[in-house]
């Protein structure tokens, strides 16, 4: 568990300015959604915090360090992605434990931690199974285990559940949200969901066009729109 700042981080891509000085802040625990249109910088915005892309500019804080410097390994950061590849010759187990392997664990100890993490996710029936034999959501939950066996202090998603049928993403919201009610992790998740965002959320962030529009609780955000474009975007009557 940790908590994150982002402190007026900035991001082009050529002359393109991306992210315009992004400032948030998640305390330890929380679950933050990143909401806002196709476009407005939220997948550059994680892959900052995740070190897959560098910052321009500006502070990544967990429990108060920047870790702008550091190499993804080093982050004690862990993301799940809308594409998911899983590798295909491997069983569910040995997929999930697959970060366990780079770190010298033992295959009893890889086992078992693939056990622990399986019950979690609902998994357990399917461990001995091969990719090709889950169904798109069981699919999404080996890739969230992949995650969850790093034990990591802050979990990052993105998009985690667009690539899913409607009803099956609503069985995975909620047990996306007992998840983080289990383990307290503080959670970054990219949705342009507004639905999603206000059932996960402990706190919304509006994004548009590298800036942020707004933060705060999901009620809030609904409720008292900052601005029309928070309004029209959160489907608020205002
Ligand atoms: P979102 O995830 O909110 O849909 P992105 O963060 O993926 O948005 O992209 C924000 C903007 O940055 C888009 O205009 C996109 O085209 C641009 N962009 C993203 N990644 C790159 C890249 N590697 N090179 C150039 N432009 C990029
Ligand atoms: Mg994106």
């Amino acid at each position: 568990m940790a908590t994150l700042e982002i402190v007026n981080v900035r991001k082009s891509f050529g002359s393109v300015e991306v992210l315009k000085g992004i400032d948030i802040a998640a305390e330890d625990g929380e679950f933050l959604v990143l909401v806002g249109p196709s476009g407005c910088g939220k997948s550059t915005l994680l892959n900052a915090i995740a070190g897959l892309q560098a910052n321009d500019s500006g502070e990544i804080r967990i429990d108060g360090r920047d870790v702008s410097g550091l190499h993804p390994k080093d982050r004690d950061i862990a993301m799940v992605f809308q594409t998911y590849a899983l590798y295909p010759n491997l069983s569910v187990w040995e997929n999930i434990a697959f970060p366990l392997e780079a770190r010298g664990v033992s295959k009893a100890d890889r086992r078992a931690e693939a056990e622990r993490v399986a019950e979690l996710l609902h998994l357990t029936d399917y461990l001995d199974r091969k990719p090709r034999q889950l169904s798109g959501g069981q699919r999404q939950r080996v890739a969230m285990g992949r995650a969850l066996v790093r034990d990591p202090q802050i979990f990052l998603f993105d998009e985690p559940l667009s690539n899913l049928d409607a009803k099956l993403r609503v069985v995975m919201r909620t047990e996306i949200k007992k998840l983080h009610r289990t383990l307290g992790t503080t959670m970054v998740y990219v949705t342009h969901d507004q639905i999603e965002a206000m059932t996960l959320a402990t706190k919304i962030v509006v994004l548009r066009g590298g800036e942020v529009q707004q933060v705060g609780a999901p009620d809030d955000v609904y409720n008292l729109p900052a601005n029309m474009f928070v309004a029209g975007f959160m489907g608020s009557p205002s």
